[in-house]
């Protein structure tokens, strides 16, 4: 089953007893869903790439911004502005020509998660936001796949396996439902220290790497806990909850949900969208119709659109009428999510014609106007 190339390539694999030609054709059998190629997915699916894992799914709607090389290492500086997407499918065939890599270009939701993962045997949740943390565990549950959590705050990390069909606890078990929106930082750009996704990630990565190969244990029913300022790693039990809402006897979460308005972002699924390219051309011909900006006066104050309408989102309930009904109403803030916001709630007011402005001027920076301020 395995080439001359590729018996040559796994030589260090081979030499392994627990691993072998064996497990070696288990790997190249085996398929890994990879959600997300961030600071978690960027090791993980090139460790799976040059482990020989047969068939990696990649899923990511982002592009490369300059503040992603930090940490997401498997995208360069010449993939900046293009997809990531591409660029993490261009990398990992560069490490194994002998993979297959499959891309997947969505966000990964309620509608799509289960088509998306059906090949896989195994899924890595290299997002680290609890929409998507809530969207994996539940899939893993109902589907039967294992899901290799990862996640990072500040200077620390955990990892863990959840299969509930392996016998192990399921994250619900611990945190039946997502915490409060706004309570949470990590829904806030928090720093990070580019290094601590790449140990984390590539945890994952070993533990995929251990589920298809049927080595070792995994760690279901334990949390791994990694402290880099002390270097220390400890094990904590997670214990199966007797009565989870979605393990237990009687669940309550009985499909797939969609946590998206935990980070006060809405969902845009059924909003109407543009690009920051199809809005540059649309400007440059002349809009038809009015773009505003719902960003604060302090972020309005060190960098701007032109020809742009100023409401904060904070004063749009006040001041909504200042924008006319008859016009199409473009809404951009920086990143997409106020904007979102602002266009639901527009929509409840009766306006109709409303477009949400992708990626927002942290978006327009990158792929337009490099020269644009940072607010
Ligand atoms: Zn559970």
């Amino acid at each position: 089953m395995l080439t001359p190339e590729e018996k040559q390539r796994y030589a260090r694999h081979f030499t392994l007893p627990e691993l072998g030609e064996t497990g070696q054709e288990k790997l190249k059998a085996g398929s890994v869903l990879c959600i997300g190629t961030g600071g978690l997915g960027s090791p993980a699916a090139m460790y799976l790439a040059a482990a020989g894992v047969g068939k990696i799914g990649l899923v990511d709607s982002d592009h490369v911004e300059p503040s992603n090389l930090q940490r997401q290492i498997i995208h360069g500086e010449s993939w900046i502005g293009k997809p990531k997407l591409e660029s993490a499918k261009h990398r990992l065939l560069e490490i194994n020509p002998h993979i297959e890599v499959v891309t997947h270009d969505a966000r990964f939701t309620a509608k799509n998660a289960r088509e998306i993962a059906e090949p896989y045997d195994i899924i890595i949740d290299g997002t680290d936001n609890f929409p998507t943390r809530y969207l994996s565990n539940d899939l893993a549950y109902f589907t039967g796949k294992p899901n290799v959590y990862g996640s990072i705050f500040r200077f620390e990390g955990q990892v863990s396996v959840f299969a509930p069909h392996l016998g192990g606890p399921c994250y619900r078990c611990m945190l039946p439902n997502p915490p409060d929106p706004g309570t949470v930082p990590s829904c806030a750009e928090a720093g990070v220290l580019g290094v601590l996704p790449g140990i984390i990630g590539s945890l994952q990565a070993m533990e995929a790497i251990k589920l298809i190969a049927g080595i070792g244990t995994p760690p279901t029913g334990k949390l791994v806990h990694y402290d880099a300022l002390n270097t220390t790693f400890r094990n904590f039990t997670l214990r199966k909850d007797p009565e989870c809402i979605l393990c237990g006897p009687n669940p309550s979460v009985t499909d797939l949900i969609d946590y998206d308005g935990f980070c006060g972002v809405p969902n845009t699924e059924s909003m109407k969208e543009i690009t920051v390219q199809e809005l540059a051309t649309a400007l440059k011909q002349g809009l038809d119709g009015i773009l505003v900006d719902v960003r604060t006066p302090e972020e309005w104050d060190a960098a701007k659109l032109d020809g742009t309408i100023h409401i904060p989102l904070q004063e749009l309930p006040n001041r909504y009428s200042e924008l006319p009904s008859d016009q199409k109403i473009y809404i951009h803030c920086k990143a997409g999510g106020r904007s979102a916001k602002a266009c639901q709630f527009l929509e409840a007011q009766g306006y109709s014609d409303l477009t949400n402005v992708k990626g927002g001027i942290d978006a327009w920076r990158t792929l337009i106007d490099p020269t644009l301020p940072m607010a």
